[in-house]
Parts: C-alpha cells; structure tokens; sequence
C-alpha cells in the first residue's frame, strides 16, 4: 500500500458525520447490491456492469441467469446467444466473449467455482481491484475492501478527501482517511449520492453533506 500524509482536510475530519448524513438520506441501500451475492453472479453481474447503467445491467443480468445461471453453463454456450442475452448492457459484443472466458477458467481451474484470493480473482481477464472489491464486499461480506467506481472516485475528490487521478490511487487513500469500521459502507453510498445527486452536473444545494465539500466552498466563492 503506497504511504502518503493523511488529508487533514474538512471533509476526512468530518468522514464520520458525513457517513452517518448519507446513511439517512439512502436508508434502503442501493438496487444493484441486493439482486443476488451468489459469488459466481455477482462477478458476471459486476463485469456486465462496467460503463452501463444499473438498470440496463440489472435487465441484462436477469436474461443472462434465467438461461445460463453458473460458469459450466455459460462456459459451453455460443457466444451469439450469450450477446443477445446481454445485449442491453454496454459494450456486449466485448462482453459475451469476456465472460464466456471468465466463466472457462473458472471450470478449468476451480471446479467451476469462484475462487476466494484475491490475486485468482484479478488474474481473471477483464477483473480490475474495483469487480474484486465489489465480490468480496457484496458477495463474500467481507468489511475489508472499499469498491471503488467512478461515482466512489468522483464524490470522493469533489468532497476533498483524497486528491487522485485514478480510482486504484483513490482506493489506498481512502484506506487511510476512511476509519475502518467504516469501510464497507463507503460504496454502497458514494455511489447512491454519485448517482442521485453528486452527478455529473451535481445539485449541491440539495446535498446533505455539502458543508463539509471543498467543490462546494469553491463554488460559493
Ligand atoms: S456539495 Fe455538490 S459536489 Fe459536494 S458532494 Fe454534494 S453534490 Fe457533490
């Protein structure tokens, strides 16, 4: 893990009560984390994830399941039927053969089964450290990774948390700022406030955490 000075910024002072204002304002927990945390889906689900939004993933992933629900059956399936199951979602000329090939490997290798360390996961093609977070948070429950997305990456500089320029530097940096108790929530509501309210244009004068964003103090100058 690369050291760096911990932020002594507002918002890493104040992570705690920003945590706990989001947890209000998004008590239900977010639609793509509670589908399923059969590991084997949630990995599939988290690749046909990448650039597409939640709802067209959701839609895609259901097809895919209904049909082919494990690796042996989407590891002997045409990659044209695999396509048109998926097809809502972005990229799925790209992404029926990636999956097809995850779901290989895992037969070849594992038994069919998705293997639980964490260099196997990443090894897999197409597998960054943000689809192997997503597994062992949402799949495996385990409270010792932070998922980081674009949204996570984004409402985590716009805050002034971390100042990074890609989402792996924002991962070790938020390990150090982030209490660790604390990190299993961080995904699950950086990427709700990402998505409804820190967007692209972001409603601030609607965000329950702006007193403490360092976007926002710029903005009112
Ligand atoms: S104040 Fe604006 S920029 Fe800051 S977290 Fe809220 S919506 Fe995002």
């Amino acid at each position: 893990m690369p050291r760096f000075e911990k932020s002594k910024g507002t918002a890493a002072k104040n992570i705690s009560k920003i945590i706990s204002l989001l947890k209000k304002r998004y008590p239900d927990g977010f639609v793509g984390s509670n589908i399923t945390k059969e590991p084997f889906q949630v990995l599939i689900g988290t690749v046909l994830s990448h650039q597409t939004r939640d709802e067209m993933t959701i839609i895609g992933s259901k097809k895919l399941f209904s049909q082919f629900p494990d690796a042996k059956s989407i590891a002997s399936a045409r990659v044209n039927v695999l396509r048109e199951l998926i097809k809502p979602v972005g990229m799925y000329n790209i992404k029926a053969r990636r999956i097809k090939e995850i779901s290989r490997i895992l037969v070849e290798k594992y038994g069919g089964k998705v293997p639980r360390e964490y260099e196997e996961i990443v090894a897999l093609p197409g597998v960054g450290r943000k689809t192997a977070n997503i597994l062992f948070s949402y799949a495996y429950s385990n409270p010792d990774y932070i998922a980081v997305d674009t949204h996570v990456h984004k409402v985590s500089n716009r805050l002034g948390l971390v100042k990074t320029n890609h989402p792996d530097k924002t991962e070790a940096e938020l390990y150090k700022i982030v209490p660790r108790k604390q990190w299993k929530y961080i995904n699950e509501l950086f990427v709700q406030h990402g998505q409804t309210i820190c967007k692209a244009k972001p409603k601030c004068w609607e965000c329950p955490i702006s007193r403490y964003c360092e976007y926002f103090k710029k903005l009112k100058g």
